[in-house]
């Protein structure tokens, strides 16, 4: 897509600090980094959700996913990580491009863990959730 940023990353167009590169998929560092290492995984077609991405395409970004993870690993050593994506406008997303956070953790660097995002069951039990599944 001719006007989103990281189509143009993807491009060339504007510069980045790779840290995994393959045939589908570009890894670099978060500009605005919130940890040691703050990489973002993109899938190098342009898709603004997983909702928008085929299977074949989810999965070449899962293991690049890992192949990203395990690269900064090996120059980082982390002692973990919080991986994951904002999903939509409601979840956070501000980059319309489909891109996977991988955040380095460090012993004491204060962060909090994915259940810190949000508490709010809607008002309804796990119970009456799990019927409309059935
Ligand atoms: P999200 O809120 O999940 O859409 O996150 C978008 C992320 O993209 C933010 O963490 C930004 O710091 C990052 N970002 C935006 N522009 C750039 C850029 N040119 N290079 C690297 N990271 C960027
Ligand atoms: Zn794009």
């Amino acid at each position: 897509m001719s006007d989103c940023i990281f189509c143009k990353i993807i491009a060339g167009e504007i510069d980045s600090y790779k840290v995994y590169e393959d045939e589908n998929v570009l890894a670099f560092l978060d500009i605005n980094p919130h940890a040691k290492g703050h990489t973002l995984v993109v899938p190098k077609i342009h898709a603004e959700t997983i909702f928008d991405l085929d299977d074949e395409q989810m999965e070449k970004l899962s293991v690049a996913v890992k192949r990203t993870a395990e690269k900064i690993d090996s120059v980082l050593h982390p002692e973990g990580y919080n991986i994951g994506w904002n999903h939509g406008k409601i979840g956070g997303q501000v980059v319309p491009h489909l891109h996977v956070h991988i955040m380095p953790r460090y012993n004491g660097d204060r962060g909090g863990n994915m259940h810190s995002i949000i508490s709010n069951d809607g008002g309804m039990s796990v119970g009456q959730i799990a019927k409309m599944f059935e």
